[in-house]
């Protein structure tokens, strides 16, 4: 492994201090009402890095309520559509002025390297806010060619108090993917956070008001899913709810959902995406691109390239590049300068992946690199690579969620057509070859909800994102976000002079 990187039994202090640990309800930070805090863990290590107010069924309650007084009487609903872009446009502005100390949040209470947080996530949210700000003064109706002597428009209404359920992995970019277009549509919303990483989207909330966002608007809770997770999943006054994480968590808040006031919900879930390596493939770059497809954010992406398919061709170079970049990736502090890898997120998560490495050996998968933790402080794991493996293997169905690529051989491409779509999953795909008609081919026949062809984990703002099949329902960015956020009224009115 890269051993001059290797150094994680001796931490670096974070540039940084935790200024908000509560919640953020109705323009204020408030305590739990239980009093209850929570500790967050530095995965680097496991050690506590703040106590952090466990929002509860009340706390939920205080938040809903606030968010409904905020749409029914407050200003937000009613200013001008551009006005809500102009706070929107400060609040990017003012995340992008504090870049490096959100990042460095982030990248403290997940593990991810703070040259990715500040890089990328931070920037990436600034750009989707961006993004919406300017939707908000965009948003209209239609006027309708119905029969009769009518006339018919629609009116575009934002539906009230949106709920949102968000993870731990990208904190702030599942932050603004829900928060960008619930408000840029009018609504307000209560999110809440998930309990692995709670400080940066309570930061960044902070400066939503500083922005000069009206009280009760966005509601921050932090707490667990099984109390304020489903406290918001089934209140009866949320309007409608969004939640990205787990397939098994997603049928959990559908049903809180129907049982309570049936409040229509979109969900963004696992996956277990196919990279398909074709037979024209120049290996090295396909190595290069399916190993930052699948050990991208420690692996922890819902639609990582987990399923690597290699035409038989050009397999067995493929598999020694990849153990040998897999060898050489960068594992370390994540406040190290050069770090490609840091900690998974929790212990929970690092147990997780370690069983499932086990199950993979233990199935007769042909372990190439890695296998193991990583030092002996934290949640570090090796990058791991397996051959050889089956579709029956549970490294091949399960959704891993860390640094572990399989691969797998195939002949012809209607036989990885079959096994890429055999998952019950189909959130994203990914396809390497210069070839026109087989690049068409797969992106026609993949039941998949994005395509990346001879590029992965492209998130512009613009380009919508999803999943088919059990991967989830609705579309997060993109103009095709804004129907999630929007409720659809026809007005019919009759006509004295249909003449006219
Ligand atoms: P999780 O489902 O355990 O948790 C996600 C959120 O749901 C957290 O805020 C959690 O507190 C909350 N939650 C948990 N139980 C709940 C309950 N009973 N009621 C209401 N809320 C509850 O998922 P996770 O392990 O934190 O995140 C990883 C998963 O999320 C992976 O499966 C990954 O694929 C998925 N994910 C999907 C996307 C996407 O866009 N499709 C993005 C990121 C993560």
């Amino acid at each position: 492994y890269n051993s001059t990187l290797a150094a994680v039994e001796d931490p670096i202090t974070p540039p940084v201090s935790v200024k908000y640990n509560q919640l953020l309800i109705n323009g204020q930070f408030v305590d739990a009402a239980s009093g209850k805090t929570f500790p967050t863990l530095d995965p680097r290590t496991g050690e506590v890095i703040a106590h952090v107010a466990e929002g509860d069924v009340e706390d939920v309650n205080r938040a809903v309520s606030a968010a409904r007084k905020a749409f029914d009487e407050g200003p937000w609903p009613r200013m001008t559509a551009y006005e809500r872009s102009r706070i929107i446009w400060r609040f990017a502005d003012l995340l992008e002025k504090h870049t490096d100390e959100i990042a460095a949040l982030e990248t403290w209470d997940n593990g991810k390297p703070y040259e990715q947080s500040a890089k990328i996530e931070i920037p990436m949210t600034v750009r989707i806010f961006r993004y919406y700000a300017g939707w908000a003064d965009k948003i209209h109706g239609l006027t309708v060619p119905a029969d009769g002597p009518y006339h018919v428009q629609t009116l575009h209404e934002p539906f009230g108090v949106a709920g949102q359920i968000i993870p731990w992995n990208f904190p702030m970019l599942m932050f603004s993917w829900k928060v960008g277009p619930a408000l840029a549509c009018g609504n307000t919303v209560v999110i809440k956070t998930a309990e692995q990483t709670p400080l940066s989207a309570v930061y960044a909330a902070k400066l939503f008001h500083e922005a000069g966002l009206p009280d009760g608007v966005l509601n921050v809770v932090s707490g667990f899913g099984p109390t304020a997770g489903a406290a918001l999943a089934s209140h009866m006054d949320v309007d409608k709810l969004a939640f990205t994480g787990s397939t098994d968590t997603g049928k959990i808040v559908l049903e809180l959902a129907s049982k309570s006031n049936l409040k229509p919900v979109t969900l963004e879930l696992g996956g277990k995406s196919p990279f398909i390596v074709c037979e024209d493939a120049d290996v090295d770059q396909a190595v290069e691109l399916s190993h930052s497809a699948v050990f991208f954010n420690q692996g922890q992406c819902c639609c990582a390239g987990s399923r690597t398919f290699v035409h038989e061709r050009v397999y067995d170079e493929f598999v020694e590049k990849a153990k040998a970049r897999a060898i050489q990736r960068a594992v370390g502090d994540p406040f190290k300068e050069g770090i490609e890898q840091g900690p998974q997120v929790d212990s929970d998560q690092f147990e997780k992946i370690l069983r499932i490495i086990r199950s993979g050996v233990k199935s007769g998968a042909n372990l190439k690199a890695g296998g193991d933790r990583f030092g002996t402080t934290g949640y570090y794991i090796q990058p791991t690579v397996f051959s050889d493996v089956q579709d029956d293997m549970l490294i091949a169905k399960e959704e891993i969620f860390g640094p572990v690529q399989s691969i797998f051989k195939f002949k012809d491409l209607d036989e990885v057509i079959q096994r890429s779509n055999s998952s019950r999953y189909g959130l994203a795909a990914g396809i390497f070859t210069h070839n026109l008609d087989t690049a068409n081919t797969l992106s026609r026949a993949l039941k998949v909800g994005t395509v990346w062809i001879n590029c992965y984990d492209v998130f512009d703002a613009a380009i919508p994102f999803g999943g088919y099949k059990m991967s989830g329902n609705g579309r997060e960015k993109g103009i095709y976000s804004l129907s999630n956020y929007l409720q659809v009224k026809a007005v019919v009115t009759s006509l004295k002079n249909p003449a006219w």
